[in-house]
């Protein structure tokens, strides 16, 4: 490369906005629609279970724990982020939110319990 032409490439990158993002000292704002970790509405869940007919790895159990009362039980290293449970679920108790930091170092952190009594440590960790 010839120094001109060099110098030119120099300088312009000098000006130029960085290509890259600062994350994660900055936070990614994700995209609309965008299908992260899953949430749990418990309230609105009817226990029909096609979420987890629907699922196509296995990662999402519901389980009665009352009456008229269901848990969802994510396993979060087998979700593929599909979201096609979430447009199986006829009451829209599922919904994918925009939470991308999901790394943990003990994957048994990964399965994760929502439900609705507040006296459970387990309750939806957002
Ligand atoms: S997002 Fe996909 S893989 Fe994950 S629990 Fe829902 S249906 Fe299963
Ligand atoms: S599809 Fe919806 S309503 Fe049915 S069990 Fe799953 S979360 Fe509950």
């Amino acid at each position: 490369m010839r120094v001109g032409k060099m110098l030119h490439e120099v300088l312009r990158s000098l000006f130029q906005k960085p290509a890259t993002n600062l994350y994660p000292a900055e936070k990614l704002d994700m995209p609309k629609n965008f299908r992260g970790k899953l949430f749990f509405h418990p309230e609105k869940c009817i226990g029909c279970k096609l979420c987890m007919k629907d699922c196509p790895s296995d990662a999402i159990t519901i389980n009665k724990v009352g009456e008229k009362q269901f848990e969802a039980v994510f396993d979060l290293s087998k979700c593929l982020y599909c979201a096609q449970c979430v447009d199986s679920c006829p009451k829209k108790a599922l919904e994918a939110t925009k939470d991308v930091e999901l790394a943990q170092l003990d994957i048994k952190k990964l399965k994760v319990v929502f439900r609705a009594n507040p006296e459970s440590s387990d309750k939806n960790p957002a």
